[in-house]
């Protein structure tokens, strides 16, 4: 049984989360993945332009102080997105983190973006998957000697939720390698349902779209699979086309997770925030109203425990499976089945409420 340790929050009050990250950061004694001298990277996402949900810096402060305390060189990291947004390339995405508050002078850490400028700073890693026999790792993580994963909990529009599994799969992956895990996606229009008002074209990065006929047309050729045609579109007249390419994607994301942490046994740690749950992640590029009350950061040392724990936390707060209901095509199980069966991590946890 692995152990997660569970810090329960009914306030976002900043002075509050932080103290009870710290209680975390004592209590799994997270500080023995920390040597002086080492890289520590730190995963996080800084959220999309507009998104709210995501970590704030001011939860994390205390926590990099002391990580900085140990002696390590810690730095907040994340990759550029597939998606057409505000963290497509290490410039906007770095001045998008500015803006959400994550700078120097405020928590006295440097953000690297660890695939480079342009998304091309990342080494196959080689790995004994179902789907892959190497995957692409951004070189910065790959680099350094200890990982610290920070999640945001939400449902997620292809793989139903995402969490410390996820963060670890698309967050430590290039551009390319996030383009693989996507390329059983394929969209389709639902033409009866489309308004033709081009929504959709606007936030497609490959130009694939083109309204033709009254309605909205998906060149497949063009498309790699990125879903955002499908997470922009308010008519829901866009939709992956088999249940079958979630579950895919899905496993190739556990497959690129056991990837992100090769030759990190015993330096990798997962801290995840139950805090303003959304329906979609923090990708998107609005405010989202909040599908659960607050329920609390946990943290472990087995990515596929705490993300059961955090599920499971999240079904007890909610009284129902909330994100089946939500994402009743995408069964977010089959990430969990497949971490369990390629070793990434073990379901069964023990909950150490602090
Ligand atoms: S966003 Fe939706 S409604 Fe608008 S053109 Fe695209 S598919 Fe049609
Ligand atoms: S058409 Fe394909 S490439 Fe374009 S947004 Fe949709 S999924 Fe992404």
């Amino acid at each position: 049984m692995k152990k997660v340790w569970f810090a329960p929050l009914n306030t976002l009050n900043t002075d509050e989360v932080a103290a009870k990250v710290m209680a975390l950061y004592e209590k799994a004694e997270i500080k023995k993945i920390l040597a002086k001298d080492e890289y520590t990277a730190v995963k996080i996402h800084f959220g999309e332009k507009n998104n709210t949900g995501h970590i704030r810096p001011d939860w994390i402060k205390p926590l990099l102080k002391a990580f900085k305390e140990t002696g390590t060189k810690p730095f907040l990291t994340d990759t550029n997105t597939l998606y057409r947004g505000e963290r497509q390339n290490s410039i906007d995405h770095l001045l998008q983190a500015y803006e959400h508050g994550f700078s120097i002078e405020n928590l006295g850490v440097p953000i690297i973006i660890a695939d480079g400028l342009l998304s091309k700073n990342y080494s196959e890693v080689p790995i004994k998957g179902q789907h892959f026999q190497t995957v692409k790792i951004a070189n910065d993580i790959l680099h350094s000697h200890s990982l610290v994963v920070l999640s945001h909990l939400t449902g997620h529009i292809l793989s139903g939720f995402g969490a410390a599994i996820k963060n670890l799969a698309m967050g430590c992956a290039p551009r390319s390698g996030k383009q693989i895990q996507h390329a059983d996606i394929r969209p389709q229009v639902t033409v009866e349902k489309c308004r033709a008002c081009g929504l959709c074209i606007k936030w497609c990065p490959k130009d694939a779209i083109v309204i033709y006929d009254g309605a909205a047309k998906i060149d497949t050729e063009k498309c790699y699979g990125c879903g955002e045609c499908i997470a922009s579109c308010r008519h829901q007249a866009i939709k992956h086309s088999y249940a079958d390419s979630s579950v895919n994607l899905q496993e190739k994301m556990a497959e690129y997770a056991l990837g992100a942490i090769q030759d990190k046994e015993g330096k990798v740690c997962y801290i995840n925030f139950l805090t303003h749950i959304t329906k979609e992640c923090d990708c998107v590029n609005k405010a989202q109203d909040k599908i659960s009350e607050d329920i609390g950061i946990l943290a472990s040392y087995d990515p596929v425990a705490i993300d059961q724990a955090s599920l499971d936390l999240l079904q007890d707060k909610t009284q129902e499976d909330i994100l089946k209901r939500i994402w009743p095509n995408n069964d977010y199980n089959a990430q969990l089945a497949h971490a369990e069966k390629i070793g990434l991590g073990s379901r069964k946890y023990e909950l150490i409420e602090i």
